[in-house]
């Protein structure tokens, strides 16, 4: 799909993963939805991207959150929907039934990719990783931007498609350098004067202060952040690790094979991965664990499809679980609304499909 350009381009995405057998490709792809919204500071986008296990790439597609709304692509129809908190019927972005979603007719403009909700302006990419961003309910098409972006620390990062470099914008969109021309990731979060990134490989880091300074690679495995710790779920056995934010003193929080991570302030939300089976019957049970290590894992929820994403939004008392039977392109999705404490499970429904 044409959508997959950005990882080709950026990540060096089949490259990366070409290294790997099936099985543990599977199973990376499969591993992490990423959370930078739980750990919302000022000058930070809510977004939440995720892997897309179907297609084993990295996706960051997710879901964006409002103060009183969501925003989610549906698949496989790569169709914006939004969905006021507390209920649960969504409805598509583009009112228009008979709109194909990629005309400037459109107002969802095609936005399928790179959701993110910052500063009051919903953000997302076309196919062709083309800005968009939202005004009055209608995406416009931001001139000059292309590629995987992140708002953090009031700044605008930018991945280019053509080079991999990294690119800072200042707040009015106005380019100010490029940061590095080493592929950083996808994910890019400023703490202080860091900016990290995960590009799949590996968990890095760059000092912003410092003129063509190196990038820095922490440690392999998938690393994300909630501006406290960095998190790592290692290749070896998908195990969960918490590092301080040198990428030093590794702790394991979670014993086990874990999938489908994400986390808000308190706790962390994910499935496990039994003997490797991606479509088991276990792979519907979603757990939630203290973020502070103390504790157990609780099942909170067991649903019907095998779970691929869970995605989290600050102070929500929802999580959002999108599930899929079997593993595969164009196998149909479904969403779930689950409360953090798992007392309720709703299923989304579509208003006008
Ligand atoms: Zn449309």
């Amino acid at each position: 799909m044409q959508n997959c350009l950005f990882f080709r381009d950026c990540l060096g995405g089949p490259m990366i993963l070409r290294k790997r057998s099936k099985v543990f490709l599977a199973l990376v792809v499969f591993i992490m939805t990423i959370s930078f919204s739980s750990c919302k500071k000022p000058g930070d986008a809510v977004t939440n991207s995720s892997i897309d296990s179907a297609n084993q790439q990295w996706m960051p597609i997710g879901m964006a959150a409002s103060d009183d709304e969501v925003f989610f692509v549906r698949y496989p129809e790569f169709r914006l929907y939004r969905l006021k908190k507390g209920t649960f019927l969504a409805e598509t972005y583009c009112q228009d039934p008979t709109c194909l979603h990629v005309t400037d007719k459109c107002a969802a403009l095609g936005a399928c990719n790179n959701l993110e909700y910052y500063n009051g302006t919903l953000y997302a990419a076309d196919y062709d990783y083309d800005m968009l961003m939202s005004k009055d309910g209608r995406f416009t098409r931001v001139e000059n931007i292309k590629g995987g972006f992140t708002h953090s620390g009031g700044k605008l990062y930018v991945c280019e498609l053509k080079s991999n470099a990294t690119l800072v914008y200042s707040e009015k969109m106005e380019m100010e350098r490029v940061i590095t021309e080493e592929v950083l990731g996808v994910w890019r979060y400023q703490i202080g004067h860091y900016l990290y990134g995960c590009n799949g490989a590996t968990t890095n880091r760059i000092d912003l202060n410092e003129k063509d300074a190196k990038m820095e690679t922490l440690f392999e495995g998938l690393g994300f952040t909630d501006g406290t710790y960095l998190y790592q779920i290692d290749f070896e056995k998908n195990d969960l690790y918490r590092r301080d934010l040198d990428g030093g003193n590794p702790e394991k929080l979670v014993d086990g094979a874990i999938a489908a991570f994400n986390f808000d302030k308190e706790y962390f939300y994910f499935r496990y991965i039994v003997n490797q089976d991606l479509d088991g019957e276990k792979c519907g049970e979603v757990y939630r664990m203290k973020k502070d290590g103390s504790g157990s894992p609780e099942l909170i929820a067991v649903l019907p499809q095998s779970i691929q994403s869970v995605y989290t939004a600050p102070g929500e008392e929802w999580i959002y679980v999108r599930t899929q039977e079997g593993h595969w392109q164009d196998a149909p999705e479904s969403m779930y609304a689950v409360r953090i404490d798992g007392s309720e499970v709703r299923e989304i429904t579509y208003s006008n499909d």
